[in-house]
C-alpha cells in the first residue's frame, strides 16, 4: 500500500528576481511499512519536501497523495485534521511544552482529536511505556535528559496512531549514545509497523534506515535501499 505519493512535485518560493525553486519536479512514493532517511546539503530542499509531505505547507505545482487522499482538494481544516490524525511529528528541538508533565504533553494530541479524558491517561500512559519511560510520567521536561525529552516527543507522535512518523533531524541535538537509544525507538515503532520518514544529515543515522532519498537542488538525485548492518559486518 501507498502512503506518500508525490507526482511532479515543485515549490517555488517569492517571484521574479527572488524566485527560489525549492522543489522541482520531485517524484516519490513511499509504502507502508518503510524507513526512509532524507539526505542532501543544505537548501537541496529536504525541509520544503517534509513540510509538503507533513501537510504542513502546500505545493506550487504536483499532485499529493497521502494514504490515497489527494491532499490539493483538502481545506485548511482539513488539512489541520489530517495532520493530527496520519502524521506525528518529531523534531530537533522537541517542542515540549515546559510547564506540562510528560504525560499532559503526551495527551494534547489527544485533545485535539477528542478523545475522551479518561482514555487519554491510558493511551499517553502507554505510549510512554513504549518508550521506555513509564517511570516518567510525572517529570516535567527541564527534570528530564535531552534524549528522555526526545522519547517523550516521540511519544507525544505516535499517541493518535498515525500512519506516518515524520522526523526533522530528531538526533541533531543529541549525543552520540542518546542518539543510539533513540535510533533503537525509531526502529521498533518501524518494526510494529509504522513508517518512518526522517531528514538527517548524519550518515551513521541514515545508515539505520533501510531507504537513503538524497536530495540536490531540489530534486531526488539518488534513491537506493540503505547498506544494513550485517552487509557493512
Ligand atoms: P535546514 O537547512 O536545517 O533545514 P533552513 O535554515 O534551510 O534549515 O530552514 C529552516 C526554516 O526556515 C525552514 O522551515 C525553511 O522553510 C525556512 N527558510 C529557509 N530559507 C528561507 C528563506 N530564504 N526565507 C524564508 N524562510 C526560509
Ligand atoms: P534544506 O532543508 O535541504 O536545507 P530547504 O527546503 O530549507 O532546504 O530550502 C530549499 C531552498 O528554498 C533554499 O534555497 C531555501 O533558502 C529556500 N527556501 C526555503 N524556505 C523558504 C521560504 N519560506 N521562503 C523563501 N525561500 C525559502
Amino acid at each position: 500500500k501507498t502512503i506518500i505519493r508525490l507526482e511532479h512535485i515543485s515549490k517555488v518560493y517569492g517571484a521574479g528576481n527572488t524566485e527560489v525553486h525549492a522543489l522541482n519536479d520531485v517524484n516519490l512514493t513511499v509504502e507502508a511499512g518503510e524507513y526512509c532517511a532524507i539526505m542532501g546539503p543544505s537548501g537541496s530542499g529536504k525541509s520544503t519536501a517534509m513540510n509538503v509531505i507533513g501537510c504542513l505547507d502546500r505545493p506550487t505545482s504536483g499532485s499529493y497523495y497521502l494514504d490515497g487522499e489527494d491532499v490539493a482538494k483538502l481545506s485548511d481544516e482539513e488539512l489541520a485534521h489530517i495532520r493530527n490524525r496520519k502524521l506525528g511529528f518529531v523534531f530537533q528541538q522537541f517542542h515540549l511544552l515546559p510547564q506540562l508533565s510528560a504525560l499532559e504533553n503526551v495527551m494534547l494530541p489527544m485533545v485535539y482529536a477528542g478523545v475522551p479524558t479518561k482514555e487519554r491517561k491510558d493511551r499517553a500512559a502507554e505510549a510512554l511505556t513504549r518508550v521506555g519511560l513509564a517511570n516518567r510520567l510525572n517529570n516535567r521536561p527541564t527534570q528530564l535528559s535531552g534524549g528522555q525529552q526526545q522519547r517523550v516527543a516521540i511519544a507525544r507522535a505516535i499517541v493518535n496512531r498515525p500512519v506516518v512518523l515524520l522526523a526533522d533531524e530528531p538526533t541533531g541535538a543529541l549525543d552520540s549514545q542518546t542518539t543510539q537509544e533513540v535510533l533503537e525507538i525509531f526502529g521498533e515503532l518501524n518494526a510494529s509497523g509504522i513508517t518512518v520518514v526522517m531528514v538527517t544529515h548524519e550518515a551513521d543515522v541514515a545508515r539505520k534506515t533501510h531507504r537513503i532519498i538524497w536530495f540536490r537542488d531540489g530534486q531526488v538525485l539518488h534513491d537506493r535501499l540503505a547498506p544494513t548492518d550485517l552487509a557493512q559486518a
